[in-house]
């Protein structure tokens, strides 16, 4: 070969996605998906309901990117064959739509998480603005994709109101809540982030789990994550689009929405948002 076919040679090696990692039992991996579809909503720091998860299980979904963080927080799932969801900003999304490709080429599933993820939560946006929101993410996310993306839906801050649940629920958007988080939004050491999460996954023993993406101490703090949950026995469940709403867990009896309180707190006149009655429980 001549030189410039080498070079030619070599650009098509380096464009080719990164062959599948082999993954033995060193590696947390994923135990079994859990396909959502339908409208549900889901997560009970928001929801009455959550997903019917056995003990040790958990989801890992990541907020607000991408980001250039994003690529160490996927390199370390990609080292221990571990796959997340990804609720991505729609103008994050059309600005790095190479960071959503390898997403989904890495087996990844991307979902919404708005257009701007308003400060001031799409409740307290006119309606017609908050669906707007709704919508140009979910359109930007699917552009940045090339029409893989699913159409799950996170609100920003969990900031719903009913009549943005039932937009969500008429464009057949699963909506997620969370059932834990890091509090990775306050500054801190990725050891103490490590720290905090875990000590709230060992009491709650299961669970859907909120990381954000845009932060270096998460994206730090992702490869001890990973090591810990596979040393103390813990399963990683996949969420992957499907045509149905999932079998899901309705809350503990005395469940109260820990992200309502905080709205309540915030904004006192805006109610809590009514389950919908077609939601199913089972
Ligand atoms: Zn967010």
């Amino acid at each position: 070969m001549t030189v410039n076919k080498w070079l030619i040679f070599g650009l098509l090696l380096a464009s080719m996605p990164a062959p599948a990692q082999a993954c033995g039992p060193d590696a947390l991996g994923v135990s079994r998906e859990i396909a959502v579809g339908g409208a549900p909503q889901i997560g009970l720091k928001t929801y009455p309901r959550t997903l019917s998860l056995a003990d040790h299980e958990v989801v890992l979904t990541f907020d607000d990117g991408p980001s250039p963080a994003t690529r160490k927080v996927l390199d370390a799932l990609a080292a221990q064959c571990a796959k997340a969801t990804f609720f991505l900003i729609g103008r994050n999304a059309q600005a790095m739509p190479e960071l959503v490709r390898r997403e989904i080429a890495e087996g990844h599933t991307v979902g919404s998480h708005s257009w701007s993820h308003p400060s001031k939560s799409l409740r307290a946006l006119d309606l017609a603005d908050g669906i707007a929101e709704i919508e140009r993410g979910d359109k930007a996310v699917a552009a940045a994709s090339g029409g893989t993306a699913s159409h799950f839906f996170r609100f920003p801050g969990f900031g719903d109101s009913p009549a943005l649940l039932e937009a969500a629920a008429m464009r057949k958007m699963p909506v997620f809540g969370t059932d834990l988080w890091a509090s990775d939004w306050n500054p801190m050491t990725s050891e103490r982030e490590l720290n905090l999460l875990m000590t709230r996954l060992r009491k709650a023993g299961r669970g859907m789990i909120l990381l954000h993406d845009i932060h270096r101490q998460t994206a730090d703090m992702i490869p001890s994550l990973l090591r810990t949950l596979h040393a103390e026995g813990f399963k990683l469940v996949h969420l992957v689009p499907g045509p149905d709403a999932p079998e899901l867990r309705a809350a503990p009896d005395g469940w109260t929405s820990e992200t309502e309180a905080f709205y309540r707190k915030m904004f006192g006149e805006l109610a809590r948002p009514t389950p919908r009655p077609q939601q199913s429980t089972n």
